[in-house]
């Protein structure tokens, strides 16, 4: 598959001359080896489950089949993107806006809570594609001022995480029988676990299962390590020891920006606070910030203004941190859904990277060898004392 795709453009998929003229300004010369097999179903109108790690660039998958079939001319909106969080909506919006800069009068607008609604209305007048977070998009929905009569494109971005339990799935079920029957449907997910099969059933017709064979390049490039370190009845202590880790590995690795991962978000902060003081700028994103916080780490993190983000598994998601070189697991992750969406922050799109766990003796060692199974990763423990040029 990789080497398949290596000599195709996009210009042989057949897509309209503004979109290819956008992917080609967007920087997008070839498409990816889930973009070569996943747009030319979607342009035929198929249902799609598009199942691939992260940042094999799905996006452009769904922006792509949404701006190929647009008709700008047509009132009211076309497309209806649903994501998991504020972040993800404003990344999707970015992708849309640059693969359609050359879709004249093109309208795409985020609806996401923490902003006014009296915005959204303004913009709601003139909108061809809506990405927003289900909250937001069933209350614009349920108010009258998002009219979703001429919607033919219904995109769940991220679905495992917008369908796992407890997340959105009411919001979701609601939205969709709001939607006229006679659309298409895509979902994007880097996992496929089997409770977002039995959703996905409900809402689509005979789908088409789009994803990579296992040896997909998602991870080709990245290099996974673990570090034991001891256990201690006081989880302070624990925490202590780890941080006394990641400075070592901070100091011997010339890493561009580095994402760590914290199970708890008070550590998460902790963590921050201590990184900073010892001359690293570093950020926290935790579900507890504001909005403009969050998106204000974001930007940080994406103008350089700062080496590290430390963030926890809810607002992790969807991320793309495309100078993020080293990925950090403060704790082993709950499972190895988790795991991946993790690492495959770092070293996407082939590029070189580093992912390092840090487990303590015994029950996360164990839980860190059941995931490296489940993966067939190859999870090597870290040299002790870390080699000049590891990375
Ligand atoms: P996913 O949703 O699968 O995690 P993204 O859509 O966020 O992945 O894409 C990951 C990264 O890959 C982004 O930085 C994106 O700009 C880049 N990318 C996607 N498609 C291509 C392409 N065809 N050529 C080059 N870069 C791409
Ligand atoms: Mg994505």
């Amino acid at each position: 598959d990789v080497l398949l795709s290596e000599d195709i453009e996009f210009s042989s998929l057949l897509l309209s001359p503004l979109v290819l003229q956008g992917l080609s300004s967007a920087g997008f010369q070839k498409p990816s080896p889930i973009q070569l097999k996943a747009i030319p179903l979607g342009r035929c109108g198929l249902d799609l489950i598009v199942q691939a790690k992260s940042g094999t660039g799905k996006t452009c998958v769904f922006a792509t089949i949404a701006l190929d079939s647009l008709l700008p001319e047509n009132p009211g909106p076309q497309v209806l993107v649903l994501a998991p969080t504020r972040e993800i909506a404003v990344q999707i919006h970015s992708v849309v806006m640059a693969i359609g800069s050359a879709i004249e009068g093109l309208e795409c607008h985020v609806f996401i809570g923490g902003t006014p609604v009296s915005q959204d209305k303004i913009r709601l007048k003139k909108c061809h594609i809506a990405v927003g977070s289900p909250g937001r998009i069933k209350q614009l929905i349920e108010i009258g001022v998002l009219s979703t009569a001429s919607i033919r494109l219904f995109v769940l971005d991220e679905a495992d995480k917008l369908l796992e339990e407890g997340s959105f799935q009411e919001q979701i079920n609601w939205i969709f029988s709001s939607l006229p029957v006679n659309k298409q449907m895509l979902a994007l997910s880097a996992t496929y676990p089997e409770s977002l099969a039995q959703h996905l059933t409900r809402y689509m017709r005979e789908p088409t299962f789009v994803r990579l064979n296992p040896t997909d390049p998602g991870l080709i490039g990245l290099k996974q390590y673990y570090r034991l370190v001891p256990t201690h009845p006081l989880p302070h202590k624990v925490f202590e020891e780890k941080v006394q880790h990641l400075l070592d590995l901070y100091s011997k690795v010339p890493f561009n920006q580095s994402l760590v991962f914290s199970n708890l978000h008070s550590r998460a902060q902790q963590l921050a606070d201590v990184l900073s003081s010892k001359g690293l700028p570093a950020v926290c994103i935790s579900s507890s910030l504001t909005q403009d916080q969050r998106l204000d780490a974001m930007s940080k993190l994406r103008h350089y203004q700062c080496r590290v983000l430390i963030s926890t598994d809810l607002t992790s998601r969807g991320i793309d941190a495309e100078k993020v070189n080293l990925v950090v697991n403060l704790d082993v992750p709950q499972d190895w859904e988790t795991y991946m969406h993790r690492i495959g922050r770092a070293g996407r799109f082939g590029t070189h990277g580093l992912a390092v766990t840090y487990c303590c003796y015994g029950e996360e060692e164990n839980k860190m060898m059941m995931i490296a199974q489940k993966c067939s990763l190859n999870i090597t423990a870290l040299p002790d004392p870390i080699p000049a040029g590891l990375m």
